[in-house]
């Protein structure tokens, strides 16, 4: 039986990026080594770090005086390096959710932090719109995609002031704007690669700007300075994040994950509305077309369990809902084929008859 990988992440991957990465641990490149083994300062894993710094740059039409980072500690400790190197005073957070959330928590150790606005009245269900943004605020963090939730913030919003987002789970999933942000940030295991690397794009001349001591590792300019490699970087999810750029490329870019990422969230939604056993759980406007959150109507809550099951038996695999929202969540990342939400329909459409 054919298994679809609804799992918010760690994540579906392109087969071709995951086999690519299994060949390179055995034997990498016919070196008759390991990508495992071989040093990172060797040319042959330099050329892995160019080519996936390149390919970045060049799906994201990332502009001229922008750097792309290859970091451990994923989106978590981006959620403190970010104050660390841009925190002077104040700072601005929009809150989406509980990534925001954690996101604006560490920046309060360091200084200021002005909520813009915040979806916490109606549990994160929608995104804040029109709120306003203080222009003494040395940046404004927001969240692009609400992996929990099940929102989307899917146009890049202008900003007065220097623009920051986590970006982990919709990377890729459409064309950004990059010019509009001095960086975006995110752990790579969603849309990108495997668990252990974190993508940073920061433009460099963003940096320098506050004036207490940061410490070497957590510092952006060191590991621009360094080509992202001041220190042992995480070789195999970055070879994988390699491949499966590599894998976009040959997609068609940006555009064709953005115009796969509309066909599955289209057909999953209008599922969704249709049948008379389930509901969305977002604001219709604010649907996010990577997590796509709905749970059973109040009259069938008792068969969630049942169509869980029903679901997994038929190959639907990682589809349970967040604790905080309940219910299912269908994870739709970029490697996810429309015949995967075409067989999740069926699933819904069956146990709807029965
Ligand atoms: C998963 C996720 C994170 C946390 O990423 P880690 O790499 O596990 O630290 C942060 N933000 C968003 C939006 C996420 O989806």
């Amino acid at each position: 039986m054919k298994k679809y990988n609804f799992g918010a992440g760690p994540s579906i991957l392109p087969q071709e990026a995951m086999k690519a990465t299994a060949d390179a641990c055995v034997d990498f490149e016919g070196l008759g080594l390991s990508l495992m083994e071989i040093s990172h300062r060797s040319k042959e894993f330099q050329k892995v770090m160019d080519d996936a710094q390149a390919l970045l740059k060049e799906l994201l039409q990332i502009p001229d005086g922008y750097s792309v980072l290859f970091l451990g500690g994923g989106a978590s400790l981006e959620f403190a390096m970010v104050p660390y190197n841009y925190l002077e005073k104040k700072a601005a957070y929009l809150n989406t959710g509980v990534w925001a959330t954690k996101a604006q928590k560490e920046a309060r150790l360091f200084g200021e932090v002005v909520e813009v606005a915040s979806s916490a009245d109606k549990n994160f269900t929608y995104v804040p719109k029109n709120f306003e943004i203080p222009a003494d605020a040395d940046y404004l963090h927001v969240t692009t995609n609400n992996t929990i939730y099940g929102t989307e913030l899917l146009r890049d919003i202008d900003s007065p002031i220097p623009l920051i987002a986590d970006m982990s789970s919709d990377i890729l999933s459409r064309p950004v704007d990059v010019s509009k942000y001095v960086m975006i940030y995110g752990g790579a295991q969603k849309n990108l690669s495997m668990a252990g690397v974190t993508f940073v794009i920061v433009k460099d001349d963003s940096l320098g700007k506050v004036t207490r001591q940061i410490p070497t590792m957590l510092d952006y300019r060191t590991h621009i300075k360094k080509g992202s490699m001041f220190n042992t970087p995480p070789v195999v999810p970055i070879y994988s994040a390699l491949q499966t750029l590599k894998w976009i490329k040959a997609q068609g870019g940006v555009e064709a994950m953005d115009k796969r990422a509309a066909e599955r969230a289209t057909i999953l939604y209008d599922e969704i509305d249709r049948n008379k056993l389930f509901r969305g759980t977002a604001v219709a406007e604010d649907r996010s077309r990577m997590n796509i959150c709905f749970v059973m109507q109040d009259e069938y809550k008792e068969l969630e369990k049942d169509f869980l099951a029903f679901a997994l038996e038929r190959g639907m695999w990682g589809i349970k809902g967040h604790r905080d929202v309940g219910g299912f969540r269908a994870s739709c990342y970029n490697a996810m084929p429309v015949e995967g939400v075409k067989a999740l329909v069926e699933c819904m459409k069956e146990f709807e008859k029965k």
